[in-house]
């Protein structure tokens, strides 16, 4: 038996997917949502401070600020492989906050890309064998992706 929770921080971000069929080729950005998703035991530890919790909620919104939220809010995300914005990205002054992927900036890629990020700082505190399962994006209202382990 488990217990999981989940936390998200929302960003502003701009992308765009090089050869998509229509619109979503065109610079644009959304209000993206990542929740991490995150399983484990809930502390028994008399008198600890996550006493009856998996993790303390300040702690996962933390981790989220550090490592997704402060590296791609107020930034534009672009494909290392797509020349044609990386041309007109390095045109603007150096203070532009780029940040260039591996990988085609789809919600699918950048739900695998924050569990990455995340992973390493989910850590077991009190032996309640915390993990990170699952991060999802949220791309629209509508569209959302997710990436488990
Ligand atoms: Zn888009």
């Amino acid at each position: 038996m488990t217990t999981r929770i989940r936390r998200y921080v929302e960003t502003d971000t701009g992308h765009r997917v090089p050869n998509h069929k229509s619109k979503c080729r065109h610079f644009h950005g959304h209000r993206y949502r990542f929740e991490a998703e995150i399983e484990g035991d809930i502390v028994e530890t008399s008198g600890v401070s996550e006493e009856g919790m998996l993790m303390d909620f300040s702690d996962v919104s933390q981790i989220l600020t550090v490592h997704i939220h402060d590296v791609v809010d107020h930034a534009f995300v672009v494909y290392e492989g797509d020349e044609e914005a990386r041309v007109v990205l390095s045109g603007l002054s150096s203070d532009h906050r780029t940040v260039i992927v591996p990988f085609i900036p789809t919600a699918e890629n950048l739900a695998k890309w924050a569990f990455e990020q995340v992973q390493p700082h989910i850590q077991t505190a009190y032996g309640n064998r915390l993990r990170l399962v699952a991060m999802h994006v949220r791309e629209t209202p509508k569209s959302w992706a997710s990436w488990y382990e």
